[in-house]
């Protein structure tokens, strides 16, 4: 199966989150199987990622955009682990610092792109721009509105600029949600990833719903295109996520560049 063609949202519709169930798994019930699938995508990432270093002539942005503890950093954690980290870049955004708010939005998003023969991963994105900002009105909807056509273009640009684009929606329930914060307040080794303010955004869950399908229906150019995850079970997020970043990564069929014609004769004494 592609997975690709099978998460890919098309261009032009209106995105309803509800369609998309967050415990589906097609073609592939079972977690061991999944694990050693994942294990062998895990490895030809790596290869494939040394070709794009080796190559230098275009980079792969990766967004991962998720409501609270869908598993943003654990997607990190087991699809990048073979990366090497010479090439790739972990970006995570929070809430913009005095200095970043004393520019455009894009700003702060711009200077992380990754260059030529690298990946960068976004953790959070510009993306946040059009959805705590908007859920929280944290400024005016006059400003946020506009930011839809300002992304689109913004993706453009870099799509022109040889900077490949894929942006990942990990789908979890409200339920899946509520088992994952309680865990984070019953287990001492995850206290640490509690915060007192997830409570209230989940209270929000139905402004989140809002904001991401209108965030994911109006910003899903062919060149810069969403990806609906199905993510209560980790395994199979985990999964999807390293097949459509093998079947890019194969589709772009990077190349060693070619030798310098002197090399041939060259001997090393
Ligand atoms: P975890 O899932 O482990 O909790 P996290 O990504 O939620 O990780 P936090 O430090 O808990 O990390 O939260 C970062 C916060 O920053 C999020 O609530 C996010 O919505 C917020 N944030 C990110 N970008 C912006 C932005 N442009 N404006 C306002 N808030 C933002
Ligand atoms: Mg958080």
């Amino acid at each position: 199966m592609s997975f690709t063609k099978h998460f890919i949202i098309k261009p032009g519709g209106n995105v309803r989150l509800s369609q998309f169930d967050p415990d589906d798994t097609p073609e592939c019930k079972d977690k061991s199987e999944a694990e050693a699938q994942l294990a062998r995508n895990v490895e030809r990432l790596a290869d494939l990622q040394y070709r794009f270093y080796a190559e230098s002539k275009r980079a792969l942005l990766v967004v991962i955009q998720a409501m609270d503890a869908a598993g943003k950093d654990g997607t990190i954690r087991h699809v990048m682990s073979g990366l090497n980290p010479q090439s790739c870049r972990v970006t995570s955004f929070k809430a913009p610092s005095t200095l970043e708010r004393s520019h455009d939005f894009l700003w702060r998003i711009h200077h992380a792109v990754p260059a030529r023969g690298e990946i960068g991963i976004f953790n959070r994105s510009h993306y946040e721009d059009v959805l705590i900002v908007r859920v929280r009105n944290l400024v005016p909807k006059s400003v946020w509105t506009k930011r839809y056509d300002h992304i689109n273009d913004f993706e453009r640009m870099l799509t022109d600029h040889g900077v490949v684009i894929r942006k990942f929606f990990l789908h979890i329930s409200k339920e899946e949600q509520r088992k994952r914060l309680q865990q984070r307040l019953d287990d001492p080794r995850k206290n640490w990833k509690f915060n007192p303010e997830d409570i209230e955004e989940r209270q929000r869950w139905g402004d989140y719903k809002r904001a991401y399908e209108e965030a994911i229906s109006r910003c899903n150019a062919k060149c810069a295109p969403w990806f609906v995850i199905p993510s209560n079970k980790k395994w199979f997020r985990n999964l999807a996520v390293s097949a459509i970043l093998v079947e890019t990564l194969e589709s772009l069929d990077p190349q060693f560049p070619k030798p310098h014609p002197g090399l041939v004769k060259v001997r090393v004494r």
